[in-house]
């Protein structure tokens, strides 16, 4: 029989963490979940459980104690465009201590495996000033300007893990996720990433109210499911491919096309009003997976459309069951 692959999630807590554990227990897996919280909306599936602060390296000494095979370290500070444009020092801070912490301490305990997630922000602004924009190579990522502090905390921690293989011979895998988006994800309090910012604002208008949208509504990014995000997962894992890898949908969409695709989801129309003061990040954004395709023979095709209206009625769900969307007569029906 053949032994059973021990699993370390860290940021189980999270968003994409939590649904990577009920992915590796379908597979047979036994699984470590560690976070500073535990998933608000469902409970973890994982064997055990721990509450860490990864930022000490004690914590990341315990989180990987006990012949664990692979670690996937999605554990970090983040959020939306909001968030990560106005606290540089506090994310990058805290995602240095966790990623070279976790790194070190998995060394030593001998983990054979070690998945690093980093970010789309990691590639340069000057390669995203145009709404159409060529779509992002692994190697466009140098001469450096990534995002401020959360990207070059990324781009840090890539280089960081070059080093670990060259040095350690420690075998490491690097992904590159562009925005994830699905149910189980936060949808509020600032952390929350476009595609559930517009959902819960649309579930909580009504026909004919305002919409807000950051910036003119024409920047353009693309969208990953998380059942693509888990299948690009394994079989990353599971190659021996060592360096960066993108992984995202390569169909690209203007922020204000998101709107109206959910207002259609939704069977409501709301007016748009641009708030040109807030953040919207690059002015385009998109996955070039020419190299996906190539190491793995694969590449996520999960249309936005089925994807979203999946996540737009998990969380108009998710509002009717904490009291913030009432239910009316004609929605008791449907
Ligand atoms: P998330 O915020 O839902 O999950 C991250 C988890 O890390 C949270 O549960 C948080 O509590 C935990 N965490 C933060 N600080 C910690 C600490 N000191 N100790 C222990 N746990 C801590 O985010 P996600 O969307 O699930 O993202 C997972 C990973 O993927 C992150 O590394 C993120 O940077 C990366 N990523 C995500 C996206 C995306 O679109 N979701 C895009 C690019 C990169």
């Amino acid at each position: 029989m053949a032994k059973q692959v021990r699993t370390l999630v860290t940021g189980a807590g999270g968003f994409i963490g939590h649904h990577l554990v009920n992915r590796l227990k379908d597979e047979g897996q036994w699984v470590r979940g560690v976070d500073l919280k535990t998933p608000e909306y469902e409970a973890s599936r994982a064997d055990e459980f721990e509450i860490l602060d990864l930022r000490r390296y004690d914590s990341c000494l315990q989180a990987s104690r006990g012949h664990i095979d692979h670690v996937y370290n999605l554990a970090a500070d983040m959020g939306g465009i909001g968030y990560i444009s106005t606290s540089h020092a506090e994310i990058t801070r805290n995602n240095v201590l966790i990623n070279a912490h976790m790194l070190e301490a998995a060394r030593l305990n001998g983990v054979t495996r070690f998945l690093f997630s980093s970010s789309a922000c990691v590639y340069p602004g000057y390669k995203q000033k145009a709404a159409d924009l060529t779509p992002l190579q692994e190697d466009d990522v140098y001469p450096a300007d990534p995002e401020p502090g959360y990207g070059w905390e990324k781009l840090f921690t890539e280089e960081l893990c070059r080093y670990y293989q060259r040095d350690y011979r420690f075998d490491t895998r690097v992904v590159r996720f562009h925005n994830v988006y699905g149910p189980l994800g936060t949808y509020d309090g600032g952390k929350e990433k476009a595609p559930a910012a517009v959902a819960r604002k649309v579930a909580l208008a009504s026909d004919g109210d305002e919409i807000e949208i950051w910036g003119d509504g024409r920047q353009t990014r693309s969208f990953m499911y998380i059942d693509d995000c888990l299948d690009g997962l394994s079989r990353f894992m599971a190659s021996d491919y060592r360096e960066p890898l993108n992984l995202g949908l390569s169909t690209m969409i203007a922020i204000e096309g998101l709107v109206d695709l959910t207002m259609a989801i939704a069977g409501k129309r709301l007016v748009k009003r641009y708030n040109l003061t807030k953040p919207q990040g690059v002015r385009g954004r998109n996955s070039d997976n020419s190299r996906l395709l190539r190491v793995l023979g694969w590449e996520p095709s999960i249309p936005l459309e089925v994807g979203l209206e999946v996540t737009y009625r998990w969380i108009e769900n998710e509002l009717r069951n904490t009291g913030r969307l009432r239910v009316t007569s004609a929605s008791q029906a449907a």
